[in-house]
């Protein structure tokens, strides 16, 4: 096989990263924009030792699960699959995930099929939007695919309304001086609020627009200026002014308040966040009397949604604004039986060995946990660990290091938190053996 060669080809899988898998010669060649079963013309674009790297030329069947995707820009690399059918995306997750734990952890771990929402359009609460001035122009929008040039867009399929709305107004009434001291701008919305925080390098010019702000949007209830002169692709800084408001939102989850700091973490998708901690309650069988951890605990969310099945359930939380909000939400929804720490989680982990505990909830960032700290917390003895995972990929590797201390994992429930991408949330039951 040679670059710039012509081959007709049926396509016989996906990837994970969205893309279609040929073969030719026995050789896997990656072309994206193909859908199992279908017949295209590719042409060879790079060869690889191992593999090759084609582009569809022209197709020649369309598979049944092939539909016009609603957002008419190709560019941003936001969704991979939005030209795939909902019930197919769904399908091709718990295809993927069953072949990658099975294959990579354990044939007998029983792979569910993925849980969909009822709302795979519209519901992200939180974008960060970037913001340039080039060639007399105001640029702000969401990044080209492997690039930092800005594609501005009019609206995003997975954005809430309440985003795509004042993504809208901004991009009509921010000026010149304005945009020159941004780098992005963050949107996050709740069910009855909504916050706009400016990033960038100074907020003095910013007095007129926050106030057209709130005007044109009543139920914006927190703007903040936060400081961000660094070089690197960090994007919010330390130090912030609240130009309006509050530098926090309320939000409710599982029938709680939860008050929400714009530096602290919170699911992206909302609806499906209770679908996830439904089925983690579910998986670790409650019973009134455990005593409990949450590591990785954010606003405190998930000890909060079990302190009622719990007898005590103590959160473990890196970002100090975050465990401020879970202490205030412990507060406000008069719940007696958590407790948060701001702490590294492999560090509590370590301080902590050997005291027992029933039931080990834990949410990582991608990254997963540390082998030392899954070493480290594994001597606390829980019967039962819930590993909620945004990373498949970390989540395998994790998986086998609990293996490795005795834990095995007996069941696997993906749940699509980000329709329309190739993201997937899981949540993993790990029993002691
Ligand atoms: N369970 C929460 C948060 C999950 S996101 C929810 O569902 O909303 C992961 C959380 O881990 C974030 O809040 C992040 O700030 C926190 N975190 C990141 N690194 C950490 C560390 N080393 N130790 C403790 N917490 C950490």
């Amino acid at each position: 096989m040679k670059k710039n060669e012509e081959y007709i080809v049926t396509c016989i899988d996906e990837t994970r990263l969205g893309s279609g898998i040929v073969k030719i010669d026995d050789q896997v060649v990656f072309v994206n924009d193909m859908i199992k079963d279908e017949v295209g013309k590719i042409k060879i674009l790079k060869v690889k030792k191992n593999y090759a790297y084609g582009k569809l030329i022209e197709r020649m069947t369309t598979s049944p699960y092939r539909i016009e995707p609603l957002c008419p820009y190709k560019t941003c690399g936001g969704c991979q699959y939005q030209f795939v059918d909902y019930s197919y995306q769904l399908q091709m997750k718990t295809k993927q995930m069953s072949e990658l734990f099975h294959r990579q952890v354990d044939e007998s771990i029983e792979v569910l099929d993925t849980l969909g929402s009822q709302e795979p359009y519209y519901y992200r609460n939180k974008a960060q939007f970037p913001v340039q001035v080039k060639d007399n122009k105001i640029l702000m929008g969401f990044y080209r695919q492997h690039s930092n040039d800005i594609v501005p867009c009019k609206e995003c399929k997975i954005q809430s309304h309440m985003i795509n709305e004042i993504y809208q107004w901004l991009q009509k009434h921010l000026s010149f001086a304005q945009a020159k001291q941004l780098r992005h701008v963050f949107i996050r919305n709740s069910k009855t609020e909504a916050q706009v925080v400016f990033i960038g390098k100074s907020e003095q010019k910013f007095d007129g627009l926050v106030k057209d702000l709130v005007e044109a949007f009543p139920n914006i209830t927190s703007v903040v200026f936060n400081y961000n002169t660094r070089n690197d692709n960090v994007i919010l800084g330390d130090e912030y002014k609240v130009l309006y408001g509050r530098d926090y939102i309320y939000e409710s989850c599982m029938s709680h308040s939860i008050q929400l700091h714009f530096k602290s973490f919170f699911q992206v998708n909302p609806k499906q966040m209770e679908t996830l901690y439904q089925c983690a309650i579910d998986m670790a069988n409650l019973n009134g009397n455990q005593k409990c951890i949450d590591l990785y605990s954010g606003t405190g969310t998930i000890a909060l949604a079990i302190s009622d099945y719990v007898k005590e359930v103590t959160g473990v939380e890196i970002v100090q604004e975050a465990v401020d909000n879970a202490n205030v939400n412990k507060e406000i929804n008069h719940i007696t039986n958590c407790q948060f720490v701001c702490q590294d989680a492999s560090v509590f982990a370590h301080e902590h060995r050997n005291e027992n505990i029933d039931v080990l909830f834990v949410d990582p960032p991608r990254k997963g946990m540390t082998k030392q700290g899954i070493e480290d917390i594994v001597t606390l003895k829980p019967q039962k660990i819930i590993y909620v995972s945004c990373s498949p990929d970390s989540l395998c590797r994790d998986l086998n290091i609990f293996k490795e201390q005795g834990y095995r994992c007996k069941k696997i429930q993906p749940v699509d938190m980000f329709c329309q991408t190739t993201g997937l949330e899981n949540v993993a039951l790990l029993e002691y053996e």
